[in-house]
């Protein structure tokens, strides 16, 4: 019998009467000859909530408690959503992370799965029941409960679908799809029907948080089919699948911005061999994520070193680089809190030219200064004032017309 895993975030279940729709969902799919598992987030807000709690008692609290208190969100829901569908005549049984042996490794807050136990969730739905597994959370080898960052839900469905060989994992939304760029920052984004996984990775790593990044890796890794879509309509939404010929013909797919975010810079630091695997170790030992690492030099003794991180990573990442300052000679070091990154990305860049100039000529007429520009095979990135970021988006969505379907743009764009 062919499994389904649906998935449903918070705003899809925020309610009474938003469970019990999703719970009609996976009865529908039940009647219609499936196996189904439902992977559940907190309601609403309450993980949120959840974190202001912690943060009133404690300005940092230890991570594994962080964990051990995240997770109870999603367990309501589960046992909840299993209620719903007991009201309605069906069997169902709900189960945490740690139930179904969902191991993960031990950093607490930002763990990743190791391995999925599918047995129990096999026998469950033998019996003909609707398995609802408790997503964003598993336990690491000590049975300490870890949760997988936030908007981790979908990387649970992504990766319970891909270890039970599921035909397809649904995730319900608050919108009816992905969009060419978030619709709360650009009213006018077009909807995308098809998109490629290599494309979605590079726009959640971006900051297009209507998926989390790793579930799209999953859905990569183990080929699973992803269909992201709305909880209150019943359109059809965008499939993430393997690239196909056509896609090439869309220049750029989507737009980003990203806003929590800070840049380091390390002024004339000496220009000698070993210098910057210095630097990078020494972050590397405070766990920072470095991106986008710029070195130029700029005399035959000296060069300059810059990199991206995320907000949240600032202080450890300053104390980092203060204790490396002097041994790397560097004559000073900046903080930039007020940037924004700016990305366009699509598959069809490796076969088109001008895209560049197109995005720098938009900034330009929207008089927005480019501080720095970074680049891959599928994107190109400008940090900008943060304070010009609604603007710059505005101006790069509308010189690449992503407020329209792509069929209907101008063979340029
Ligand atoms: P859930 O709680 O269901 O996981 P999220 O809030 O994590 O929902 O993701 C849905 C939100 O993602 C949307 O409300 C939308 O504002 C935002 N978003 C950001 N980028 C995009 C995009 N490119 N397309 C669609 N939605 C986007
Ligand atoms: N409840 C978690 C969060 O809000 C996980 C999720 O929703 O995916 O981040
Ligand atoms: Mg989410």
């Amino acid at each position: 019998m062919a499994i389904i895993v649906q998935k449903f975030g918070g705003t899809s279940v925020a309610d009474a009467a938003k469970i019990r729709r999703a719970a009609e969902r996976a009865i529908r799919m039940v009647k219609e000859g499936y196996q189904v598992v439902v992977v559940a987030s907190a309601r609403g807000k309450q993980t949120d909530q959840l974190v202001s709690d912690a943060l009133e008692l404690n300005p940092n609290p230890p991570k594994r408690e962080m964990d051990q208190l995240l997770s109870t969100g999603e367990q309501q829901t589960v046992s909840l959503m299993a209620m719903a569908l007991d009201a309605m005549g069906h069997d169902a049984i709900s189960f945490t992370g740690g139930q179904i042996r969902m191991l993960t490794d031990s950093v607490h807050t930002n763990a990743r799965i190791k391995s999925i136990g599918a047995e129990r969730i096999h026998k469950q739905l033998d019996k003909g029941k609707i398995v609802i597994v408790a997503g964003f959370q598993g336990v690491d080898e000590y049975e300490n409960i870890t949760t997988l960052g936030r908007g981790g839900s979908d990387t649970t469905a992504v990766a319970l679908a891909a270890a039970l060989g599921a035909e397809e994992c649904e995730i319900y939304t608050d919108v009816d799809g992905i969009y060419t760029t978030d619709p709360r920052m650009f009213k006018d984004a077009a909807k995308i029907d098809q998109i490629s996984y290599d494309e979605m990775l590079e726009l959640a790593s971006l900051g297009a948080g209507v998926i989390h990044t790793r579930a799209v890796g999953f859905g990569k890794k183990y080929d699973v089919k992803m269909h992201i879509r709305s909880s209150s309509e019943e359109t059809i939404g965008t499939i993430i699948t393997h690239e196909v010929p056509q896609m090439e013909g869309v220049v750029v797919t989507g737009a980003t911005v990203q806003k929590d975010m800070a840049k380091i810079g390390l002024v004339g630091v000496d220009n000698v061999p070993g210098n910057a695997a210095k630097i990078f170790a020494c972050l590397a030992n405070a766990k920072v994520v470095v991106n986008d690492i710029v070195q130029t030099e700029v005399s035959a003794e000296k060069a300059n070193l810059s990199f991206m991180i995320g907000a949240s990573d600032l202080a450890a990442a300053q104390e980092a680089v203060e204790t490396i300052k002097n041994d790397v000679n560097c004559e000073r070091i900046f903080v930039r809190e007020d940037i924004a990154e700016i990305s366009v990305v699509g598959v069809g860049m490796r076969t088109h030219y001008g895209v560049a100039d197109k995005m720098f000529s938009a900034l330009a007429k929207a008089k927005v200064n480019i501080d720095s520009i970074t680049t891959s095979e599928i994107r190109i990135s400008c940090i900008v004032d943060k304070d010009q970021a609604k603007e710059a988006l505005e101006a790069v969505c509308i010189a690449f017309e992503l407020d329209k379907p792509s069929e209907e743009r101008s063979q340029a764009s």
